[in-house]
């Protein structure tokens, strides 16, 4: 019993002293003001721009989302249990939320706003696009990639004039390549899921971001890729707890 009541004092001041999690942030100033990125870990990541809050991918494994801020647009890439916690969503909507998926996400939140490849909307004033992300050497099965042609979604969303690439899980597939004048992207590295070190080179180096963040990277060697890009000039690799 003595030892029981020790062990509970105990336990009580490990959980008094235990810190609140705390979560690498970036600020990246821009001339319409400050972009605050939080990185929760995996593909979650909290931006807050113009007093909005966006949760990109928002699951429970990741991070304490009871002590994040509760989202005004949630964007959801596709609906893999790394990607999709319907749980989360439920505790981190506010009534005006809104929610941004591909088919498979909005098919089990029949109020969220389905974007195909291609489509855009404009939320709270931010224009977002969905962009193509799917696999083209990584497959499942023969014939069966891990993510198929038109189905998952990557965003671009501009924040004032600041162009914010999220890929999503995908390769470095042609329309990543085209796309035009990104400040920010955030690019998946891990396999067989999505990219290798030199795939996420190739697409650099087609797109040219300003600021790269390896996300989604699970143990691929980091280094690889800092290494790959270490001649490019103008491309600043950030490299944040993003496993
Ligand atoms: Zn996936
Ligand atoms: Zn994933």
């Amino acid at each position: 019993m003595k030892y029981l009541w020790g062990l509970a004092v105990f336990m009580t001041i490990v959980l008094i002293t235990s810190p609140i999690p705390a979560y690498e942030t970036d600020i990246i100033e821009t001339p319409e003001g400050a972009i605050k990125i939080t990185f929760i870990g995996h593909a979650s990541l909290v931006m807050e721009f113009e007093g909005k809050i966006i949760h990109i991918d928002p699951v429970g494994q990741y991070g304490d989302y009871a002590r994040l801020p509760k989202a005004d647009l949630i964007l959801v890439t596709h609906e893999h249990y790394d990607h999709f916690d319907p749980r989360v969503i439920k505790d981190i909507r506010k009534k005006e939320t809104i929610i941004i998926g591909n088919g498979h996400v909005t098919r089990s939140i029949p109020e969220a706003v389905t974007l195909k490849n291609g489509e855009e909307k404009t939320v709270w004033g931010f224009n977002v696009l969905a962009v193509p992300a799917y696999n083209i050497v990584h497959f499942r099965a023969p014939g069966v990639p891990f993510h198929p042609k038109g189905e998952g979604n990557g965003y671009l969303i501009s924040l004032g004039k600041t162009r914010v690439y999220i890929a999503g899980d995908t390769e470095n597939v042609p329309e990543m390549k085209n796309l035009k004048g990104v400040d920010i992207a955030f690019l998946p590295m891990n396999l067989p899921y999505t990219m290798t070190p030199e795939m996420v080179a190739d697409a650099v180096r087609a797109f040219r971001p300003r600021i790269l963040y390896p996300y989604h990277y699970g143990d691929t060697n980091i280094s690889r890729l800092v290494e790959l890009l270490k001649d490019e000039k103008g491309i600043e690799i950030r490299i944040r707890k993003m496993k």
